[in-house]
């Protein structure tokens, strides 16, 4: 595995290895776990070449969010990404990314205005941009997601859409299903700041939604369904909530009712201690 830190180090490496077969891209923040190398896993199964990216992208952290504290652990993860065959790590500083006089700003109206976008201002504003930046550095001919970020992978591929992205075209935004511990806990770099009684309690959070979405299936009306879930989650020891909603799978628009013919995600964001957990899941 070659890690690299200037584009055009980058861009000559990437030349080459397109010349062998397409090139695969898995965009993260590093602090790895399994459901990063299950994206890794998956880039690999439909590429010649798999490039990730390790970038905590300062323009996606609010001012009052966990910038400084963001786990780094890049020789930890550099070691991971090798034993999975990767091809690239791509490693840019900040002033590679986000050169002095930077001015430009992706911003994707509609899908990234409610849920995440509602409660972290510019959050997928940061996305969006250093997303189009990475796409334009590594030119992948696919790249790969988790749907554990659902909002996210709709506002990329609403992007992708909307400004003609031709590698890696929209089809090949490919989302992968969430990997879970096996209490079922979402796996996140994140989690690593719950000390173990809120480890303990945050799986109060998937529990609350699986029961929510089996008594929406039943009949129960999503409002009480809701109401149910926010109680379980709170009673748990969560600190808030920030949403708890049921809503079109693609468009996210928020639900009352279970939909008849299109596919409905629950999409939940809550705080235990200080620290934010999101988790999304399927009715069907
Ligand atoms: P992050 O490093 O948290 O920005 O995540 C990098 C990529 O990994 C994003 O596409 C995430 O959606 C994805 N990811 C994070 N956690 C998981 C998970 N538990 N299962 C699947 N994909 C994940």
């Amino acid at each position: 595995m070659q890690t690299i830190s200037t584009l055009d180090t980058l861009r000559g490496t990437l030349d080459r290895l397109r010349q062998s077969g397409p090139v695969a891209f898995v965009p993260t923040m590093g602090a790895l776990h399994e459901g990063h190398l299950t994206l890794v896993r998956e880039a690999a199964r439909a590429a010649a070449h798999v490039v990730v990216s390790i970038f905590v992208n300062p323009m996606q952290f609010g001012p009052n969010e966990d910038l400084d504290a963001y786990p780094r652990q890049m020789e930890q993860d550099s070691r991971m990404l090798s034993d999975e065959g990767v091809a690239v790590l791509w490693n840019p500083g900040v002033e590679t990314v986000y050169p002095a006089g930077f001015a430009t700003t992706i911003s994707v109206k509609g899908v990234s205005e409610g849920f995440c976008g509602a409660s972290r201002p510019g959050h997928f504003d940061g996305v969006a941009t250093v997303v189009a930046k990475l796409f334009n550095h590594v030119q992948p001919d696919m790249a790969f997601f988790g749907e554990k970020d659902w909002q996210q992978l709709a506002v990329i591929r609403r992007m992708a859409r909307d400004l003609d992205l031709a590698r890696p075209h929209v089809d090949r935004i490919i989302g992968v299903p969430t990997v879970r511990e096996s209490d079922g806990l979402a796996m996140s770099s994140r989690n690593r700041y719950l000390d173990p009684a809120q480890r303990r309690a945050a799986v109060a959070l998937p529990d609350a939604m699986k029961g929510a979405l089996a008594a929406i299936r039943s009949g129960t009306p999503v409002t009480a369904a809701l109401a149910a879930l926010r109680a379980h989650v709170l009673g748990a020891g969560f600190a808030s909530i920030d949403y708890a909603e049921l809503a079109d799978a693609q468009s996210l628009d928020v639900l009352s009712r279970r939909p008849e013919a299109r596919p409905a995600r629950l999409l939940v964001a809550a705080r235990l201690g200080t620290t934010r957990l999101i988790d999304n899941m399927g009715l069907e």
